[in-house]
């Protein structure tokens, strides 16, 4: 039996984060996972090895452009192989840091799957095999999520995948059919199109990245109509059915074709909590309807020794907002008064062009009825979007009318994953328009397309001509 003052079920990035945490402000801490090093669905199969395909995607898609600037690469050879090693090598390299990371901590790091015995007590099946009694002061749930596959999109064929199988690489279909337009499907689908598969995407509602605003998706959706053979919009899959020749797969809506045989189907119509712990029955922690725990500002659960944080506490199901969380619930249980009150919490979606955006959206502010004005900065008047040959990009600001205040902001074009985070600063720090203009953007960058859509707010942006307001 291990007593310790706080326990942390998964490792993932809202685990790990609140288990060093933890550890940095003085508290003994164990935490479970079953995988050898902490790390969880997004350094081990999410996040992480997506973006290290990614990265390879945009170096063949970059020297295939290269022709237009007088560069030729030929067509590029893929050795699938040496892929997957640089994909796994790029993972192991992060959870070998964790782990280390663990030891430098004096963590307790329990290989296994945890059950709850009850309030202050979890029963850890190893790994390596026996079990492991946990009694605890405090623990955090933050066993992430799974993927959801709805009951007609489950084949038991090893050519229908989910996220996870899609990282694996196992070839290079001829065609791939991806099962949903969100971000998880548009970036596994931008890496099979420019690795040379014939990807079809298709998506109930009448666009892609359902919850973004219109005019950033617009600039993915003409790019996408480009790079992959065909997006099916408004759309449903009704069947899937193994043939020796591929999948046969139904479609009901508004794609001309009703059936079409695909080589490989990715499902990725989103991910559920993973709630289902073991014990949990024996707490008072609650779940709602749709499977997440429920948590107040400072992460506590319904049970006061029981905290939850990340993807199994609610929406946006991200690693950042995992980690911060986290972080917010090892202060809470070390004594300091915190919560959990972002102003902007970023989503980047790594497809080319990226897309990103914090805070208030467009889209939100019209549902909920609320005055602001949008400022828009095209990337065709930068610099910078023209030497790089890629002047399809957009600029907005969410602003509030009579403060001025920035609410948020949006973007999309290679480079706005990165740009984001000056986005996410003025919007927490509560800064105006005015603070934009005033703080000098270096030249020639991206980051002035942020500078001069607060510029276009006053009608006074140095690169587009579009009169509007006075400054005071
Ligand atoms: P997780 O990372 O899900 O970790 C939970 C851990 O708990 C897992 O290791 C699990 O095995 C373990 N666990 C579960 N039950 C138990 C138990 N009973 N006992 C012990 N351990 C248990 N997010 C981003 O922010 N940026 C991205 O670019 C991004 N890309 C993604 C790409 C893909 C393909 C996928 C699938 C996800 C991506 N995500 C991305 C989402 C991101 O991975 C999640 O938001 C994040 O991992 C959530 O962190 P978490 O700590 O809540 O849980």
């Amino acid at each position: 039996m291990i007593s310790t003052q706080l326990v942390v079920v998964g490792g993932g990035p809202g685990g790990y984060a609140a288990g060093f945490l933890a550890a940095d402000l003085g508290l003994g801490v164990v935490i479970v996972d079953p995988e050898a090093n902490p790390g969880g669905v997004c350094v081990y199969r999410g996040c992480i090895p997506s973006k290290a395909l990614l990265h390879v995607a945009k170096v063949i898609d970059e020297s295939r452009h290269a022709a237009a600037w007088g560069v030729q690469f030929g067509q590029p050879a893929i050795d699938l192989a040496k892929l997957r090693d640089f994909k796994n090598n790029v993972v192991a390299r992060l959870t070998n840091g964790t782990g280390q990371l663990v030891k430098h901590r004096k963590v307790k790091y329990l290989q296994g799957y945890a059950e709850i015995v009850d309030a202050h007590t979890l029963r850890v099946k190893l790994k390596a095999g026996g079990t492991e009694d946990v009694q605890f002061e405090h623990a955090i749930l933050a066993t992430g999520s799974v993927p959801a596959i709805p009951p007609t999109l489950k084949l038991d064929d090893p050519r229908v995948m989910d996220s996870t199988g899609a990282l694996d690489l196992p070839d290079i279909p001829a065609s791939l059919l991806v099962v949903g337009g969100g971000y998880i499907g548009l970036e596994l689908g931008t890496v099979y199109a420019t690795l040379g598969s014939a990807v079809t995407v298709v998506e109930m509602t009448p666009g892609l990245l359902p919850g973004a605003d219109r005019d950033l998706v617009d600039v993915l959706a003409k790019r996408v109509a480009q790079t992959m053979k065909s997006v099916l919009l408004e759309t449903r899959v009704v069947s899937l059915k193994a043939e020796a020749k591929g999948i046969r797969v139904a479609f009901d809506g508004k794609a001309d074709a009703k059936e079409q045989l695909f080589d490989r189907v990715l499902v990725s119509v989103g991910r559920r909590p993973n709630s289902a712990i073991p014990g949990l029955d024996r707490t008072e922690v609650q779940v709602d309807q749709r499977g997440f725990i429920q948590v107040d500002e400072q992460r506590r659960t319904h049970e006061p020794s029981i905290f939850a944080i990340g993807d199994v506490v609610g929406e946006p199901m991200l690693a950042h907002k995992a980690s911060h969380e986290g972080r917010v619930a090892a202060e809470v249980i070390a004594g300091e008064n915190v919560a959990f009150t972002p102003r902007a919490i970023p989503a980047v979606v790594f497809t080319d062009p990226e897309v990103a955006w914090c805070g208030l959206t467009e889209a939100q502010a019209a549902r909920e009825n609320r005055n602001v004005v949008i400022s828009k900065f095209p990337w065709a008047a930068s610099g910078r979007a023209i030497t790089l040959d890629r002047t399809d990009g957009l600029t907005k600001l969410v602003v509030d009318p009579e403060s001025e205040q920035l609410l948020g902001v949006g973007l999309v074009g290679p480079g706005a994953g990165e740009l984001i985070a000056e986005g996410v600063l003025a919007v927490e720090m509560g800064a105006t328009a005015t603070d934009l203009t005033l703080s000098i953007h270096p030249h020639p960058t991206l980051t002035e397309t942020v500078m001069e859509s607060a510029e276009v707010f006053f009608g006074q942006a140095t690169h587009v001509y579009r009169p509007k307001r006075s400054k005071n």
